[in-house]
């Protein structure tokens, strides 16, 4: 039986630990924190087919700067003389290219289309519920201009495969009667699926541990000692810990360890906020508010809106300005919705892992035989959670790959 250490209780580590457990490997996942909050606990629970544009698209650096001075913006890059920011920067801008977005559809909508099965099988066969809705997502726009590209958009999605129409106003209004929307038209991606994650997570750890997963929280990995191109043995605060094969699912903080072996992945933490209000909100549709990009969820029991992508380090601190700002674009489209003084004061945060180009990083280092790295996937690593963890457990049984992952390569150049 090989014994598998995972490093990252996020959403990406508990995936690969369901499938390497359901591989027969004996599998122990470690975590700095409680394992309660961050990216997997506060993002917006969409599974999203529908992304298959990465951020990394013509434009999004030149937004980007021109954003820089605006504490409300949606997209904020702080500068930072750091190597690693710097590196990551340069990498980013020069994958803002249409070749960029060109390599990277297929990839993308793929290893989405493969995650919304698995996450159906997951809720069909295993025993922990939670809620999986198929109602698409609403891309809502308010300018013509928004709404041409998101045209734009749903005809590349649409050659590509994926239910796709465009909604009048009118349109929007009778497939959302309950609340008014302000906006003139609408993309609806009907391939989309959403989820509420953190009650996933909580179901989803309890589900593992019952099985046999062992856990390490509150516990962080400060070493790794390689011996020729394997790992020997991995430093915690606590303890040395051996195993035949790990993988590096630490969210945005991957980077600083794999470094460590001598890997550069780079790797920037991108901060998003989420709002829950418990209120009845009459939205039944998940939609992002085009413009501001905001994401906004009906979960189970509650409304969330998320946003923003804040390129700032890596840190927790919530910024109340960035807040607001989503708490207004919500008022802008749905007039009759006001988030409370109290909800807002009640706002987490989590950090996206962002890699330069919108791509994953999943498979092995050329450098370390048995390392299997699974991060970098910014907006989308909840909707593609569980067909990283089924590759990941590909990857270190030898096993048939469910898909092609040579986009995904650790070792691409920028
Ligand atoms: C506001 C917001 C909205 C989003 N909406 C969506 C969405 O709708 N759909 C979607 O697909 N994606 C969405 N995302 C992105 C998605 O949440 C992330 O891509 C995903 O959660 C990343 O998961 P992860 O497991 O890689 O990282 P994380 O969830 O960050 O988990 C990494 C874990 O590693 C641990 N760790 C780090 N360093 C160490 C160490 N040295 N030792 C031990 N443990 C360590 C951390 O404590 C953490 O628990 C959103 C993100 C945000 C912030």
């Amino acid at each position: 039986m090989k014994k598998v250490i995972v490093i990252g209780g996020g959403i990406i580590g508990l995936c690969s630990a369901y499938y390497l457990s359901k591989e027969g490997c004996e599998v122990t996942v470690i975590d700095q924190s409680a394992m309660d909050f961050g990216a997997s606990y506060v993002n917006a629970g969409y599974l999203t087919p529908s992304h298959i544009i990465p951020l990394a698209a013509p434009g999004a650096m030149k937004q980007g700067l021109k954003w820089m001075f605006n504490p409300a913006s949606p997209l904020f890059i702080k500068p930072r003389l750091e190597p690693g920011f710097l590196q990551w920067a340069w990498a980013f801008n020069k994958s803002c290219s249409e070749k960029n977005v060109k390599n990277s559809i297929t990839a993308i909508k793929d290893i989405n289309l493969l995650s919304v099965d698995l996450f159906s099988e997951l809720k069909q066969q295993e025993n922990f519920n939670f809620q999986l809705e198929h109602k698409g997502l609403l891309m809502l726009c308010q300018t013509q201009k928004a709404l041409h590209h998101e045209v734009e958009v749903a005809y590349l999605a649409a050659k590509e495969g994926l239910e796709v129409t465009v909604l009048t106003a009118a349109e929007i209004g009778k497939m959302q009667p309950q609340t008014y929307i302000n906006a003139i038209g609408a993309v609806h991606f009907k391939c989309d699926w959403h989820t509420t994650p953190n009650v996933f997570m909580e179901e989803f750890k309890a589900h593992l541990q019952e099985n046999g997963v062992q856990f390490f929280k509150n516990e962080k990995v400060i070493d790794l000692r390689l011996e020729g191109t394997s790992i020997k043995e991995i430093n915690t605060e606590k303890q040395i810990l051996q195993a035949d094969e790990f993988v590096l699912a630490a969210g945005s903080s991957s980077s600083l360890l794999s470094r460590k072996l001598g890997i550069k992945i780079p790797l920037e933490a991108g901060k998003g906020y989420r709002i829950n209000t418990q209120r009845e909100t009459g939205i039944s549709i998940p939609a992002i508010l085009t413009e501001a990009r905001v994401a906004v969820t009906p979960m189970d029991g509650f409304t969330r809106f998320a946003g923003t992508m804040e390129i700032a380090g890596i840190h927790h601190k919530i910024n109340p300005v960035r807040v607001e700002a989503i708490a207004k674009a919500v008022q802008k489209y749905y007039p009759e919705i006001n988030v409370s003084t109290e909800e807002k004061a009640q706002a987490a945060c989590g950090l996206r892992p962002v890699s330069p180009d919108g791509k994953p990083y999943i498979g092995k280092s050329s450098k370390c035989d048995n390392l299997t790295i699974a991060t970098g996937h910014a907006m989308m690593g909840w909707s593609m959670g569980p067909a990283t963890g089924k590759l990941v457990s590909e990857v270190i049984s030898g096993k048939k790959l469910s898909m092609n992952i040579d986009a995904f390569h650790p070792d691409r150049r920028f």
